[in-house]
This record gives C-alpha cells, sequence and structure tokens, in this order.
C-alpha cells in the first residue's frame, strides 16, 4: 500500500451547453440523462434495444428535449464530448473503441455521481464503500442498519437497486453513505475516493465481461484507491490484502482485516463468540474492544459473521462506537432469498437461499449447515463443480437437482461424492420445485437442513432468482398444509 500524490478529479465540471452521450435506458441511464438536461447538457442517449419499455422512456425523456435514438448503441454521435454509460455496457463495445479513437472520455453512473457530490456549496457526504464477489448488499445493508443505530443520516445506496445520483444529487441529506459497488461500476469510475472501502472477497465472477480474472480483480482494486481511513481485507482471502498493497491511499490510511479467527494488531475478529474490535482502539497491540456477540448476527452463518465484522469495520473507521455496532446488527434483518428460514417440517429446516447463485456463494451456504439435502442446479454460466461438491460431500444427505445444467453438478457428484443419493429432475414447467421439495423431504431425516442453494442462474426456469425462491417458500408451505 503506497501512499503518493492523488489526484482529486472532483474540481466542478461545468456540463453547460457540452455534448454528452448517454449509454444505455434503463436503471441508470434514465436519471443520469435527466441530471444532466438539468445542468445544461446536451444530451442524446443511444441504445442498443427498441422495445416497448424503451419506447416510453424515450418518450419521457423527448419531452424534456433530450434526443433518444434507439435501437443503435453502437454509433458514436457527432459532436460529442463525454460518454455516461450504463455500467453493465462491456468495455469492447464499438461505442467505446469510437470513443477512444476520438479521445472522448467514458464515465460510468458512480463517476457522474461522485463529480456532481458537492455542488451547491453543500458538503458532500463520505462514501464507506463495498465490493466483493459475494455479500456485498447484505454487508451494506448492515453497514447502514449500524450508522442509523449511531443516530446518522445515511442511505444503503449504488448496485443495491438505490440510485447513487438519486443519492448525491437529491434534496435530502446524508451524513455519510454506504455504498454497494459492482465490478462494473469500478470498471467505469477512477475517481472516487471512500472514506473508506471493503473488499468482501474476490472468486471467479463475471469473467467473460472483465476478460481475465487480473482485469476483474483490477477493477475491484480501484475502490481502495484514494481511501482516506481504512482500506479493509479479508484475511482469509489473500488476494484482498494484495489488492490493498497495490492500491494508492492517502497519507496515515490503515489496512484493517477481519477474520473469523482470534484478531492480531489492527484486525476484527472473533473471540470466544464475540465480535472483537483490535484495530480502533487505543494501543491495539494490548487492548481489544468487545462489539457483539455472534447471535447478534442474522443469521449468525460462518459468512454472514464475516460480512458483520466488514460493516463494524467500516463504521468504526467513521468513529461509531461499539454499542451502535451491537445495536445496529440486532436492528438488521437480510433481504429475502438469502439464507431466510421458511419453515420447519417434522424437524426438517428449509431454508431458501435462492440468491446463491454462483458457485462461491453456495460455498459458503452449504458451509453453514451440518447435514444437508441440497436443491441445486439452473443455468452455470459457465462454471465448474467439482471443488464445491468435494468440499461440501461430507455434509450431503442427499442432492435434488433442477434445471438446464444440472448433468454438471450430478456429474461433480458422481466424481466427488458417489455414496450420495441423488435425484434428477427432467422438468422445467411451474410445478417443478414442487416435485423438487417433495424429493427433497423423502431424502430429508429430523435435524437435516434442505437448503435451495442452486450455485447457478435461475433464468432457465424462472423470471429471476426472487421468482425461484418464492416457488421453493409456496412448495415447503404446501408440505406442512
Ligand atoms: P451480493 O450483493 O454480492 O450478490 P448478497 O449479500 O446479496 O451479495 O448475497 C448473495 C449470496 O452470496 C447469498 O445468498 C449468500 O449465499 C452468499 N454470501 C453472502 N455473503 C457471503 C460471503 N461473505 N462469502 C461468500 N458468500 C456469501
Amino acid at each position: 500500500m503506497g501512499s503518493g500524490q492523488v489526484t482529486d478529479s472532483s474540481a466542478p465540471f461545468d456540463f453547460r451547453g457540452k455534448h454528452v452521450t448517454v449509454a444505455g435506458l434503463g436503471v441508470s441511464g434514465v436519471p443520469a440523462a435527466k441530471v444532466l438536461h438539468g445542468l445544461g447538457a446536451r444530451v442524446t442517449v443511444v441504445n442498443d434495444g427498441d422495445d416497448e419499455r424503451a419506447r416510453t422512456q424515450a418518450a419521457e425523456l423527448e419531452t424534456l428535449g433530450v434526443t433518444v435514438r434507439l435501437g443503435d448503441g453502437a454509433t458514436l454521435p457527432e459532436g460529442t464530448e463525454l460518454i455516461v454509460t450504463a455500467p453493465g455496457w462491456k468495455p469492447d463495445k464499438p461505442l467505446f473503441t469510437a470513443a477512444h479513437d476520438a479521445d472522448v472520455p467514458v464515465w460510468g453512473d458512480v463517476e457522474l455521481a461522485w463529480r456532481l457530490r458537492d455542488r451547491d456549496g453543500r458538503k458532500a457526504a463520505p462514501w464507506l464503500a463495498v465490493t466483493g464477489t459475494n455479500g456485498k448488499t447484505t454487508t451494506v445493508q448492515m453497514l447502514a442498519s449500524i450508522l442509523r443505530a449511531a443516530g446518522l443520516r445515511t442511505a444503503a445506496v449504488g448496485n443495491i437497486g438505490v440510485s447513487l445520483l438519486d443519492a448525491v444529487t437529491g434534496d435530502e441529506e446524508y451524513d455519510v453513505l454506504a455504498v454497494e459497488l459492482s465490478s462494473y461500476q469500478l470498471h467505469w469510475a477512477p475517481s472516487p475516493r471512500a472514506h473508506s472501502a471493503a473488499v468482501l472477497n474476490l472468486a471467479p465472477d463475471h469473467l467473460d465481461w472483465h476478460g481475465s480474472m487480473e482485469a476483474y480483480a483490477a477493477d475491484k482494486g480501484r475502490i481502495y484507491e484514494g481511501n482516506r481511513v481504512a482500506c479493509v481485507y479479508n484475511v482469509a482471502d489473500k488476494a484482498t490484502e494484495d489488492l490493498v498493497r497495490a492500491a494508492d491511499v492517502e497519507e496515515g490510511c490503515r489496512a484493517v482485516g477481519f477474520t473469523l479467527g482470534s484478531p492480531a494488531p489492527s484486525q476484527l475478529g472473533v473471540v470466544e463468540g464475540l465480535l472483537v474490535d483490535r484495530a480502533f482502539v487505543e494501543d491495539r497491540h494490548r487492548n481489544a474492544q468487545e462489539l457483539a456477540e455472534v447471535s447478534d448476527v442474522n443469521p449468525p452463518a460462518p459468512h454472514n459473521i464475516a460480512n458483520a465484522l466488514a460493516a463494524a469495520a467500516l463504521a468504526r473507521s467513521f468513529g461509531v462506537s461499539a454499542a451502535a455496532v451491537r445495536d445496529g446488527l440486532r436492528a438488521f434483518t437480510p433481504d429475502a432469498h438469502r439464507i431466510a428460514h421458511v419453515a420447519d417440517v417434522d424437524g426438517v429446516a428449509y431454508v431458501d437461499d435462492s440468491k446463491a447463485t454462483n458457485t462461491h456463494a453456495t460455498e459458503a451456504s452449504l458451509a453453514a449447515y451440518e447435514s444437508i439435502v441440497w436443491i441445486a442446479g439452473g443455468l452455470a454460466k459457465g462454471a465448474t463443480f467439482d471443488e464445491l461438491v468435494a468440499g461440501a460431500a461430507k455434509r450431503l444427505r442427499g442432492a435434488v437437482l433442477i434445471g438446464a445444467d444440472r448433468a454438471l453438478i450430478r456429474e461433480a457428484l458422481a466424481r466427488h461424492a458417489p455414496e450420495v443419493p441423488v435425484v434428477d429432475l427432467d422438468r422445467t414447467d411451474t410445478g417443478a420445485m414442487l416435485q423438487a421439495v417433495q424429493e427433497a423431504q423423502r431424502l430429508a431425516r429430523p435435524g437435516d437442513t434442505v437448503l435451495l442453494a442452486p450455485a447457478c442462474a435461475s433464468m432457465d426456469m424462472f423470471t429471476n432468482y426472487n421468482k425461484r425462491g418464492d416457488a421453493f417458500a409456496q412448495a415447503v408451505r404446501e408440505l406442512g398444509a
């Protein structure tokens, strides 16, 4: 970790009369177009799709005076001086090649929010930022809950579905923001400087977008650039610590680790059922501060305790008291479909972790229970399952496989857990989940957990992971009926 000349590109940017192209309608594009138009820019929106929804959004923007080109996201509009892109747009798109050749800068929604954060003489709220392959949303929500418990005006914003741009340009004033950033958003955001930031973990994901694991890691690592107070990393995941080392930060900024083990100085960790801080205390070589009990974390699964420690580290870096950390964790309830306990039926617990859409998340989920009937499958997105299955084999009572790529999981089970009974469901209709749950019930013994942690995306059978989780919960209710 070096401290160097950190250039601050927060100088006010005058948008009046500028030709700005907004790439992509949708969650970030529409607010970006409106804000830029309001600042006097001449805005053109380009969008690949030309469907019903796009037309409605286009009509609304056109009444404001924004130009919209539907069905053509590839051509750089004449005279463009800046592109503001939706974060998901892939860097190798022709639009960006054209921009590069014409020396036109490209900003994402997060870059735009950062540049606009202290307009009108208002004091800009500092950012406590979180990224990682898994656990971002949960950690950011825990963090916001802790900050609220400390009496601070805050919101959980960013990749979480609440627009960061709205938060920084809206009327509401904040003391501090809990910001979730995806790897895509970080790719397009060279300038943001967080008060403190955390990378929770790093496992291969979205590699088709980033091009390689190195490029993915480098984009995640941007979150540490220019941090002022702390770079929070996962002691169990060396790749996150390497990113801290590579970052250029402000003088005095500290590397702070979190661990499920006993914390060394400058770390937060767990000692005898307590979450403990040895980083933000007087004389950290001799002292430790108790923050909360492990049972204050909901649910107290190992990966979620790690999330709580990361959230606590960020809050503590902002000066939040130990009592507020405890109160905030107690007040927190996870979003739906994230290790959600649905019901107990005949001594068997049914748990919905439909949000476990990749193998890294599912690994954490399977590690949280002793004896599991595992419901898995869907769209594998190029993943392999050998490592996951080999690591969990001892805990599996049985497995029920659903979805398009279930053969990949079946083969991994045959290789690494040949004694585990497997039910392979060759149907994708709406009744498939009910049958999956019934088969799981048949395999389960009292004390077991039936766990929906698919390790796959849901779109082969469901609209999204929410609908998949809802179908599971509905099926469990039918068992109990
Ligand atoms: P994200 O916003 O990064 O997708 P979420 O908080 O929504 O993360 O959790 C997504 C899934 O990832 C959860 O359902 C859970 O299975 C898993 N998960 C959560 N936290 C962790 C973690 N720290 N390590 C590994 N897996 C995790």
